[in-house]
């Protein structure tokens, strides 16, 4: 197993992030259209297999599971939410990831997290600061669970599962633009609580910030050139419908994500010549300018 660590600075979330290209430990079988989105009463037990729960999440397209999870009541999420994940923190600090997992599936749109839970198991490690991804597991640093901030927890254990969503549905692949884009891009469309100052720079910002960071920045023993990480053909129902109908759907960048031709030509002409080794609020400023050139430029050969 391959541990890539990924300094993302392209986001004021700050996170060390690694990326594990290790083969997914769960395939999934979404987009099989369930008769109904309603929940196995079986699943709602106090002692509900994580193994169940899985097996159902499997079955159904996300906006099933995000509908079966948001008809319970909170008591009833939070239990089902319990049982489903698997953690390696300490008793004092389960608390807090509890929670900040709950959080992250009571936004209308990552009900589907469900499935990350019951088949990834959160551990920690100990680190001043960070977090990783890494097969069958993501990891929580012991630096940024004494730091007691839900928030910053919820958006990390929302970006680092998105990791493994990003594996076992064979969509943005490995060291790459877009899975680290699409990781960062989650929490940022999915939470309203965060600032909008980055929200309209959409996907294109941390898909194309990762891209430069490696390039111009570089992270020591990794390479200088990423790949884009277009999502191949056998990417699953699930992982194209999570794509289209939540990150795509909100992007105010508009990326033609499956379209590898024109992501690397929107790359090449806007972006590529912006130097990332600069400070944040410039480069922020810079791709702003950008960013809007693009927007009006393909508003303008779209048809009318
Ligand atoms: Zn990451």
């Amino acid at each position: 197993m391959t541990i890539n660590p990924l300094r993302h600075l392209q986001s004021t979330f700050f996170v060390v992030c690694a990326l594990a290209c290790s083969t997914p430990a769960a395939t999934t079988n979404a987009g099989a259209t369930a008769a109904s989105p309603t929940l196995p009463p079986t699943l709602l037990l106090t002692n509900a297999s994580r193994a169940a729960i899985a097996a159902w999440c499997a079955t159904q397209p996300a906006s099933n599971i995000n509908a079966a999870l948001h008809a319970l009541t909170p008591p009833q999420r939070q239990q089902l939410v319990s049982c489903a994940l698997d953690t390696t923190v300490t008793p004092a600090e389960k608390q807090q990831v509890t929670e900040a997992a709950l959080m992250v599936t009571d936004s209308p749109d990552l009900g589907f997290y469900l499935e990350l839970y019951a088949t990834t198991q959160i551990r920690r490690h100990a680190a001043p600061s960070g977090a990783y991804a890494a097969g069958d597991h993501i990891s929580l640093s012991s630096g940024m669970l004494d730091k007691k901030d839900t928030i910053v927890l919820r958006n990390t254990i929302t970006h680092e599962l998105f990791h493994i969503f990003n594996s076992q549905q064979h969509a943005a692949p490995g060291i790459s633009g877009l899975n680290e884009g699409t990781a960062i891009w989650i929490f940022k469309c999915a939470y309203s609580d965060l600032p909008r100052g980055e929200y309209d720079l959409g996907l294109a910002e941390p898909t194309f910030g990762t891209i430069n960071f490696y390039r111009d920045i570089g992270i020591k023993g990794y390479p200088k050139n990423i790949d884009m990480g277009i999502p191949t053909k056998d990417i699953t129902p699930k992982g194209r419908e999570v794509y289209e109908t939540i990150l795509m759907a909100r992007d105010p960048s508009h990326l033609p994500i499956f379209d590898a031709q024109a992501m690397q030509a929107i790359y090449t002409y806007y972006f590529a010549p912006i130097d990332r080794n600069q400070a944040f609020d410039k480069w922020l400023r810079t791709f702003r300018q950008a960013h809007a050139r693009m927007l009006r430029d393909r508003a303008a050969t779209s048809p009318q």
